[in-house]
């Protein structure tokens, strides 16, 4: 975290200031790609990202109260694969967003979608493409 500090101030001196600029908290994850997956080498990948930020309570009067956001979020990120060992092939670098539903994109539909999520990786995706019904699975 640099971002635009003054000269002769580095991020650990804001660091020292105000604390770390993203303490330590339970990552809120959330997909990345609203949500949705990429198909890529055999492997269905969902994107997450942490959308946690360091709040503070304002009093807004007759308003009640507000959350708002005092520090950057965190940002981290992580990616859960789910594998398949049939058809491969058959469904390559297809990136599809939507969550669950019916889906045709690209001439690929999603029967059936479970995703898989950090702290639960077990998920599974079905789709149809081609005449091939291709599952993945954690
Ligand atoms: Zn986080």
């Amino acid at each position: 975290m640099s971002g635009n500090l003054p000269p002769g101030v580095t991020a650990s001196d804001i660091d020292d200031h105000y604390g770390p600029s993203v303490p330590s908290h339970d990552h809120r994850w959330v997909p990345a790609n609203r949500p949705g997956f990429v198909l890529e080498d055999g492997a269905a990948i969902f994107h997450y990202v942490c959308e946690w930020a360091p709040t503070k309570s304002v009093d807004m009067g007759k308003y009640g109260t507000e959350d708002i956001a005092q520090g950057p979020e965190c940002g981290n990120e992580r990616s859960i694969r789910l594998e398949t060992d049939a058809e491969a092939e058959a469904v390559e670098a297809v990136e599809i967003s939507g969550s669950r539903g019916v889906h045709d994109t690209a001439g690929l539909n999603v029967v059936d979608i479970d995703p898989p999520e950090p702290g639960r990786a077990d998920g599974r995706l079905e789709v149809e493409a081609d005449g091939y019904t291709v599952v993945y699975n954690e």
